[in-house]
């Protein structure tokens, strides 16, 4: 298993050696930064979907989500998201550096940021033992570093071991994850504006919930960041969607 933090010397996505030029992002050569599948000029300020004007999409206007606001750096669609199932279950977490380039930089673009800390969406205790590490976790642990923002790790628990989001259709991953959160005890969340932070998002259902728990527990603001989010139109889900996202 490939485990090493280092920064590559290649592309990640095609393998070319990185030159000086390229530094201004240290993982990706100039030309695949540029052929990125980023979202359409206008999404939706509060599920980050591509729409055609600026403001809300449909779904949002009709039964909005529990977070206030989302910032997706990339489509979830090729190369990223292999390179994101590489991270998942590859463990090449160097992978997380690169992502959170691209989400600190997605979320400088939006504006002013305005949340008082970053949260990584948890896993449950059984799917961190199996995997060794939360890859929302390592993300959010340097966009947090980037944007020098605070991070928080235990405020959120994951109460309830839930079926792989992608064994199952969009209805069934709404129910899946209802109640599979819960704050800790401890948690001070009163007036709080928190970032919650994933690799994917996907129907949206599993940020959903856990800004729930967030915002019944006071949570003034929360918003949804991730680093690729399933495009969205006319309600159906791309051939990518259910393929890699637990
Ligand atoms: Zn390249
Ligand atoms: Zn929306």
């Amino acid at each position: 298993m490939f485990l090493s933090l280092q920064a590559r010397s290649e592309c990640l996505f095609c393998l070319a050696a990185l030159r000086h030029e390229d530094s201004a992002s240290a993982h990706v050569c100039r030309g695949c930064a540029a052929d990125l599948p980023r979202p359409a000029p206008h999404a939706c300020v509060q599920c980050a979907a591509s729409i055609q004007t600026p403001g809300r999409c449909g779904a949002c206007l009709a039964d909005p989500p529990s977070f206030d606001a989302a910032v997706a750096a990339c489509v979830y669609a090729f190369p990223v998201s292999p390179v994101i199932s590489q991270l998942k279950y590859g463990s090449r977490l160097a992978l997380a550096g690169w992502m959170a380039d691209v989400l600190a930089e997605a979320v400088s673009r939006r504006g002013p940021v305005e949340v008082d800390w970053l949260l990584p969406v948890p896993l449950s205790r059984e799917r961190l033992g199996e995997r060794g590490f939360n890859q929302a976790a390592l993300i959010a642990a340097a966009v947090a570093r980037r944007l020098a923002i605070p991070l928080r790790r235990d405020e959120l628990l994951r109460v309830r071991d839930t079926a792989p989001q992608a064994s199952l259709d969009h209805d069934e991953r709404w129910r899946n994850v209802r109640g599979a959160f819960d704050v800790a005890p401890d948690a001070r969340l009163s007036g709080q504006r928190v970032a919650l932070i994933d690799d994917v998002m996907t129907t949206g259902a599993t940020l959903d919930a856990a800004a729930r728990a967030l915002k019944q527990a006071g949570a003034a603001r929360v918003e949804a960041w991730v680093v690729a989010r399933a495009d969205r139109r006319d309600g159906a889900m791309t051939q990518a969607d259910g393929v890699l996202h637990v």
